[in-house]
C-alpha cells in the first residue's frame, strides 16, 4: 500500500524516492534538527496516545521539514507521515478498504511534498475523505508544478 501510494507521487511529481528500510525511530512530530539533510522521511503507525493529533476522527498527519536557503527559498528535506493504527485496522478488511486507507496514504504523502488542503472536493487534497481514491486534476496539477520546482 505505501510502495503503491509513493509510486503514484513519483509519478505526479517526477520525483525519485529511494526505500531505506524499516527503522525503530518514532519520532514523528520532531523530524529533521541538526541532521536533517540526511534524516529519511519516516512513515509509520501509531495510536492517539503516542501522537495526539490522531485523536478524534484524524486518519493520518503528514508533514515536511524544511531548511531554509535564503530568506525566499526554503526546501522541503524530510518528513513524516503517520497513520492511524486502529482506522487502519478497521478499515483494512471492509470491501474497498485497501484503496481507502492508499487513498489517506496519499493524501499524506501530498502534504510531505508541500501540498496544503484545499476548498475542492472532487480532489484528494480536500481535507475531508469523501471516497476519493486517486489523485484529481488539481492534485495532478499541484503535484506537477512541485516537481518542477528547483531543489537547488
Ligand atoms: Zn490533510
Amino acid at each position: 500500500m505505501i510502495g503503491q501510494a509513493v509510486t503514484e507521487l513519483a509519478r505526479a511529481t517526477g520525483f525519485e524516492f529511494e526505500y531505506d528500510g524499516t527503522t525503530e525511530d518514532r519520532d514523528f512530530e520532531h523530524r529533521g534538527g541538526l541532521s536533517v539533510r540526511s534524516t529519511p522521511v519516516l512513515i509509520g503507525w501509531a495510536t492517539p496516545e503516542e501522537v495526539p493529533g490522531l485523536a478524534g476522527d484524524i486518519a493520518g498527519l503528514g508533514g515536511s521539514a524544511y531548511v531554509e536557503r535564503t530568506p525566499d527559498h526554503r526546501t522541503y528535506v524530510t518528513g513524516m507521515v503517520v497513520l492511524d493504527t486502529e482506522v487502519f485496522a478497521r478499515l483494512s478488511s471492509q470491501p474497498g478498504g485497501f484503496e481507502a486507507l492508499r487513498a489517506i496514504v496519499m493524501h499524506e504523502l501530498g502534504h510531505v511534498v508541500g501540498l496544503a488542503h484545499v476548498g475542492d472536493p472532487s480532489v484528494l487534497m480536500y481535507a475531508d475523505n469523501l471516497g476519493r481514491t486517486s489523485f484529481g486534476p488539481g492534485d495532478l496539477e499541484g503535484l506537477a508544478r512541485l516537481g518542477a520546482v528547483d531543489c537547488l
